[in-house]
């Protein structure tokens, strides 16, 4: 198999589909490489082998996926499903690993399209047995039809509203939704909703989920505070204050939450390129120029990675990056780029208009991302709770790499996906200091687990 790719792209969700198949169709190399059997990324996930149930269920959204997929099919991009991968260099060498083989990958360009992660809700018991997040009662759906009767959805987010809407539509009644969005997030967010009308089909859309919970008469908490799961060796119970400060409890086995989406920043983190801390997304985000390039040469970043702004925004920075990547490898001149880029730039901030306003109104609670509760767990690959942390903090660790080191925070398999935000904000908040100047994990390869076997079946370089 081919171990060289003028442009290789990872990631085929809508941003690594459309710019695949937008930089082959000029004739480009390229390789498409996704750890999932089948394309479609996040939200189009399965849209192949969907049926017609399943499409009438996940909704109108998702029947987008099939073009953007077939473009694929009738391209000449070298797809390589089932690939997984655990290193990107600022040389942009690129570790792959499938079928339990490991190989390197080289490129004259890289894009990388690794899409969103759903951003950790630390709350005590959130890693008991029958407690998962919405986006993977989502993927049970979407991918094998599986799901789970009489479950409790907590949270906040468009997602969340999503979800519990395709259960419903799937002919289950989820026992609640406990909406935990802050009332105090309305006012900075409405300031916004003139320029989100922009999207007022989105809105429409969202208004429509909303409707269809409602008629479906299911329990429907506000403003929720204080959240915590309880049982001792599975999820029995979510307990919370109500939108009036008062103390309840709902008995359920199957608790889904969610608050938001971040950027998948591991593999970009750990080739190096530059990110800042986005205050109004609470997350790490990529430097991009306008073509999407990293500050790496020859890396570019796309799609919810580089920034949440949803899918057809991901689609257009996909066509976006293509058209800039071909540029500099000769296939066009800097004018016809410009030309080319045009409508893809207008859908962008037509995309980007309705943010501001989804951001604020969904900011996630304080409580709900630092802990305050000293026995809640944060890492969960080590079992590192809040606790441990802050002691490490008056101990005098005083960045997320040291606090790494004191208790094994982020040492774990997933290599810090599912406690680095909450470890940045928790030292930002005990130290008074920015987000930005607390800093990040510094991460090393593999970002992703790989056997010993696997990486000693590498070729070794003969410098
Ligand atoms: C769980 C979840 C469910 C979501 N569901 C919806 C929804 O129903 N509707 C909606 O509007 N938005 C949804 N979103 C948001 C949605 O993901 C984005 O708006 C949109 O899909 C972003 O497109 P993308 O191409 O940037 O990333 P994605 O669609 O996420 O695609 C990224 C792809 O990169 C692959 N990848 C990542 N890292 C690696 C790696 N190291 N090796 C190999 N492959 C890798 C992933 O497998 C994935 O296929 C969801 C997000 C999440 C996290």
């Amino acid at each position: 198999m081919k171990s060289h790719a003028q442009i290789a792209v990872i990631g085929a969700g809508p941003a690594g589909l459309a710019a695949a198949t937008k930089a082959s169709s000029q004739g480009a190399d390229v390789i498409l490489f996704d750890e999932q059997p089948a394309p479609g990324g996040q939200i189009y996930r399965a849209v192949e082998s969907a049926t017609a149930a399943q499409k009438k269920v996940l909704g109108t959204s998702y029947a987008r996926g099939e073009g953007l997929v077939r473009a694929l099919r009738e391209s000449s991009v070298d797809y390589r499903p089932a690939s997984t991968i655990w290193q990107l260099t600022a040389e942009r060498e690129i570790g792959v690993s499938r079928d339990g083989a490991a190989g390197i990958v080289t490129a004259d360009r890289v894009i990388v399209a690794g899409g969103a992660i759903e951003r950790p809700f630390p709350i005590p018991g959130w890693t008991l047995p029958g407690v998962a997040t919405a986006g993977a009662a989502q993927i049970l759906l979407k991918s094998s039809g599986l799901v789970s009767e009489g479950a409790i959805f907590a949270g906040s987010g468009p997602l969340l509203y999503l979800v519990v809407s395709q259960y419903l539509r799937a002919g289950l009644r989820p026992a609640a939704l406990i909406d935990t969005t802050p009332r105090s997030n309305r006012w900075p967010a409405l300031k916004k909703f003139a320029a989100a009308l922009k999207r007022w089909d989105l809105l429409v859309e969202g208004a429509g989920w909303m409707r269809e919970i409602r008629q479906a008469s299911i329990r429907v908490e506000r403003a929720a505070s204080d959240l915590a799961i309880e049982g001792s060796d599975h999820a029995e119970a979510i307990v919370f204050h109500d939108g009036h400060g008062k103390p309840q409890r709902i008995t359920g086995d199957r608790i889904f939450l969610h608050q938001g989406v971040v950027p998948n920043v591991n593999l970009t983190m750990s080739a190096g390129c530059r990110h800042h801390w986005n205050d109004r997304q609470l997350c790490w985000v990529p430097d991009v120029d306008r073509w999407y390039g990293s500050s790496l040469p020859g890396i570019s970043i796309i799609g919810d990675g580089a920034g949440i702004a949803g899918a057809v925004a991901a689609e257009a920075a996909g066509r976006i990056a293509a058209i800039g990547v071909l540029q500099e490898l000769g296939y066009s001149d800097a004018p016809t780029a410009d030309k080319q880029s045009e409508p893809h730039r207008r859908k962008l901030a037509q995309e980007n208009a309705i943010r501001p306003f989804l951001d604020l109104w969904f900011r996630p609670n304080d409580a709900h991302r630092i802990p305050d509760r000293p026995e809640t767990i944060v890492c969960r690959c080590e079992e590192v709770t809040a606790g441990d942390l802050r002691q490490g903090i008056a101990l005098g660790a005083p960045g997320p790499n040291q606090l790494k080191a004191f208790c094994r925070a982020g040492m774990g398999p997933c290599q810090g996906r599912m406690c680095g935000l909450t470890v940045t904000e928790l030292l930002a908040a005990e130290t008074g200091k920015d987000p930005e100047a607390v800093g990040y994990y510094r991460l090393r390869p593999p970002v992703k687990p790989l056997t010993l076997g696997e990486l000693a079946a590498l070729p070794i370089s003969k410098e």
